[in-house]
């Protein structure tokens, strides 16, 4: 992947393997990049516990551009980048920019390069943000394309799983819910396929996880299992990564209302699972985890938010050349 151009600073000025690269797929990411990055994140962590903040962006603008709903993954970023120092073009509201005019998304990473150093772009279409970053001269992060990626998801997800059990290696994950359309445990699959794990995939028949990821997964010589029945895998797994029915991407809704509760994580569950495992979800939930779960010490998901912007403040100084 070429190098891009972070300010006026020379191509080669920093060495990190991140420097002005834009960041599309868990597929760029070695076990090398994700030991960096989660050292950096962790650094990160230590920096926001004692001071708050730092200005090691500050100089530094990031268009944070969102076509589709977010609330964690672009106030993160925003976050990120104001806990470094550095400013923030804020564009949640497409409807209020020229997109509404018809502009189209080349132009308007054009125009938003012209100001900033670093663009965060989340967007409908699988593949959009490798689209965008073929006409952005600036580096590009993608926070979520359609039902295709979101490898910062991905990397707070496994960051997270680092950082309360202390290994991946040898861990047996399930992942439950909509595997179909849930883009995060597509990026986070492919990211563990980098280690030692075993891997049960909980889902209804219509929403299971796509051929293409099941590949990488056969293709690593990765033990998998598929079942639709959670309470068959509770007992044995150590991460239960579980996910939200993408109502949004349904076309007809009376299928979503036939699969939309189908998985609940309450009390009664928990109490049959192993006393170290963790439960995850990349948020919002619907109705798959009960609320009296989130007093449960093995509730990771709200952990999971904070070190979302570890990550990403990782990221971003990294690509930056300042991490
Ligand atoms: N927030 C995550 C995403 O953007 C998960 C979800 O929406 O269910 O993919």
């Amino acid at each position: 992947m070429a190098t891009k151009r972070v300010g006026n600073l020379p191509a080669d000025y920093a060495n990190n393997g991140f420097y002005g690269q834009d960041i599309l797929s868990v597929n760029q990411f070695d076990k090398g990049k994700l030991d960096y990055i989660f050292r950096v994140a962790h650094e990160m962590r230590v920096l926001v516990e004692r001071f708050g903040s730092a200005d090691l962006l500050q100089g530094k603008i990031l268009a944070n551009l969102f076509y589709e709903p977010s609330t964690r993954t672009s106030s993160s970023f925003m976050a990120s980048m104001l806990r470094l120092g550095g400013q923030v073009i804020p564009i949640n509201n497409v409807q209020y920019s020229s997109v509404t005019k018809g502009e189209s998304l080349p132009d308007t990473i054009r125009t938003l390069e012209s100001y900033a150093d670093v663009i965060v772009l989340r967007h409908p279409e699988v593949g959009a943000a490798a689209t965008a970053a073929r006409y952005a001269q600036k580096p590009l992060i993608n926070a979520g394309d359609g039902v295709g990626e979101h490898p910062t998801q991905a990397l707070l997800d496994l960051f997270t799983i680092v950082e309360d059990l202390g290994k991946v290696d040898t861990l047996k994950i399930a992942m439950v819910g909509d595997l179909k359309y849930g883009r995060t445990v597509h990026s986070l699959t492919k990211l563990l396929v980098n280690y030692d794990v075993e891997f049960v995939f909980v889902s209804p028949d219509i929403l299971a996880m796509p051929d293409d990821v099941l590949e990488v997964v056969r293709e690593r010589g990765h033990k998998f299992r598929v079942t639709q029945d959670v309470h068959e895998v509770i007992g044995d797994v150590d991460v239960l990564y579980v996910t939200r029915v993408q109502k949004e991407r349904f076309s007809d809704m009376a299928q979503y209302d036939r699969v939309r509760d189908q998985y609940v994580v309450d009390e009664a569950l928990m109490a049959k699972a192993k006393r170290e495992m963790i439960v995850m979800h990349p948020l919002p939930r619907v109705n798959e985890i009960s609320y009296a779960v989130d007093e449960d010490p093995r509730a990771a998901y709200f952990r999971q938010m904070r070190n979302g912007m570890y990550i990403r403040m990782a990221l971003l100084a990294a690509v930056l050349g300042k991490a």
